[in-house]
């Protein structure tokens, strides 16, 4: 293939791995499973951070910082929550290393720690803990929080960005005087993320309701984004969950209620990590390399003069400055590559691989008539414009793309999204097609894993506001009240 990547076509999971390293996103390190990220992808999370925590700001969330370590007992007050993380947990048992005198560096047997330290999976216990401390009556509640951190899940089979044993993310963790209000939190921030989704990533998104056999180990319900890929695909991008009492009781915090009665807090708790960027990439990205939603590319417009000689260098370079200020003056990012090391062809290239959004190529003919070539990454199309009102129409133009690209990936979801009624149908779509499957399903965990066992299909959601239908079980004709969204998943 053209500068090497191999094409979606040919091993798709093969362009990813190889689309994340050569667009310098991140690269696998010496220690397995975890992940470097790159400049060039770290700033695509920064701009995504930046976003989010925006968002959390905007609906009255501060954030704090807990510890990365959480004593052991912690975990195994919340029955549920031990049981889920037990399996992929990393434990810190000593404090210190030694010489054993023959020049060897080993750990040092004396300097066990007396209890040992879980590196956090996730924080709900340390967090419950600590909020005990800040909890007495209902005028201290809300207490509406969130973490910028990263956590560790010591996860078996692992993947850029996807699934990491490291991984980034925040985490929300709130605290309320009531069900009810736990509940519209759970909501509300579901809804922040599928906006952000949508809106930034360009990525559509269902939004659901998990079964029991997925839920958050702790939670009484797990709400959750879930989105295709261009493989067919799903991949869960965030969750939001309901806790319920349930932290509450197994960390003792109670609250005194306006009438007097002491009562547990209801909690919920919510996160999205560095699987977007996965996301991002999976869900537009094509064989030429990285297409960048231009709300989140940090270079949106790169200018690439075309020259021979040193003066028409300067006449170009002269035009670019122009251009750059107005550009900039509109918030616009932008990159002039006059890098005398490389041909065009060659930039043109890099950029098309780094998912730049707008491409504007200059040279001695555009100088002379007043125009430039734009080229967009999404579409690939070209265009030779004038250079009055370009600032302008760049503005337009990123605006276009950013909604092009959410509309090629609508489309194709749709396209993939289909309802069957028996299993041979719901069988033969995964092997051949992929994407959701919307079937009825008896309600049950054993059906539910019997479908996983036999066609490695999962249960993505249950739609919210799912309309309910009378059907039977595609796999045991057992009476069902709606469809659900099987998909096999990343
Ligand atoms: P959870 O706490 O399990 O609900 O997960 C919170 C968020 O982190 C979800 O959006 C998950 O998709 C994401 N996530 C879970 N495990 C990993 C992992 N190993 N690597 C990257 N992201 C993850």
């Amino acid at each position: 293939m053209s500068k090497g990547i191999t094409s979606r076509e040919t091993d798709y999971s093969q362009w990813y791995n190889e689309l994340v390293v050569k667009a310098d996103l991140a690269e696998h390190s010496a220690v397995r499973g975890c992940m470097v990220i790159k400049p060039y992808g770290y700033a695509i999370w920064e701009k995504m951070q930046a976003a989010l925590d925006k968002m959390f700001k905007d609906t009255g969330h501060s954030n704090a910082y807990f510890p990365l370590f959480i004593p052991k007992s912690f975990f195994s007050k919340e029955a549920s929550h031990v049981e889920g993380f037990a399996t992929e947990c990393a434990v810190v048992t000593h404090y210190r290393l030694k010489n054993d005198g023959t020049g060897n560096i080993v750990v040092d047997e004396e300097a066990k720690l007396e209890e040992e330290l879980i590196v956090r999976p996730t924080s709900e216990t340390i967090i419950w803990n600590t909020y005990k401390g800040w909890i007495e009556s209902y005028r201290d509640l809300p207490i509406l929080v969130n973490q910028w951190a990263n956590v560790v899940r010591w996860e078996m089979r692992t993947r850029l960005f996807l699934r990491t044993a490291e991984f980034l993310w925040q985490e929300g963790h709130t605290a309320h005087a009531t069900k009810e209000e736990a509940l519209a939190e759970a909501e509300q921030m579901l809804n922040v993320y599928a906006d952000f989704a949508e809106n930034w990533l360009a990525l559509p998104v269902i939004r659901g309701r998990k079964t029991e056999n997925e839920r958050f180990a702790g939670a009484l319900d797990t709400l959750c984004i879930e989105a295709l890929m261009q493989d067919g695909k799903a991949l869960q991008a965030g969750t939001s969950h309901f806790l319920g009492q349930n932290f509450a009781k197994a960390f003792d915090v109670k609250f005194t209620a306006k009438d007097g009665k002491l009562d547990y807090v209801w909690a919920t708790s919510w996160g999205v990590s560095t699987r977007l960027m996965g996301a991002l990439i999976m869900a537009h990205s094509d064989d030429q390399g990285l297409v960048l939603p231009p709300k989140l590319a940090p270079i949106q417009v790169v200018i690439v003069p075309i020259f021979k000689t040193e003066e028409e260098q300067m006449a170009i370079g002269a035009l670019a400055d122009t251009l750059i200020s107005e550009l900039k003056s509109k918030g616009i990012s932008i990159k002039y590559d006059d890098r005398d090391t490389h041909r065009p062809g060659f930039k043109f290239a890099e950029w098309e691989l780094k998912g730049v959004p707008v491409r504007i190529a200059v040279g001695t003919r555009d100088m002379q008539q007043g125009t430039v070539e734009i080229a967009r990454r999404d579409t690939q199309a070209k265009e030779t414009v004038s250079q009055a009102g370009l600032a302008d129409r760049v503005e337009q133009l990123l605006i276009d793309i950013q909604q092009q690209i959410y509309n090629k990936a609508a489309a194709f979801r749709e396209a993939n999204t289909v309802s069957v009624d028996t299993y041979e149908e719901f069988k033969r779509v995964l092997e051949e097609e992929g994407g959701f499957v919307a079937a009825h399903w008896d309600g049950t965990r054993e059906t539910e894993q019997l479908i996983k066992e036999e066609t490695k299909a999962t249960i993505r959601c249950i739609p919210l506001n799912n309309p309910l239908e009378q059907g039977t079980c595609v796999r045991t004709g057992k009476p069902s009240i709606q469809r659900v969204l099987f998909a096999r998943a990343y």
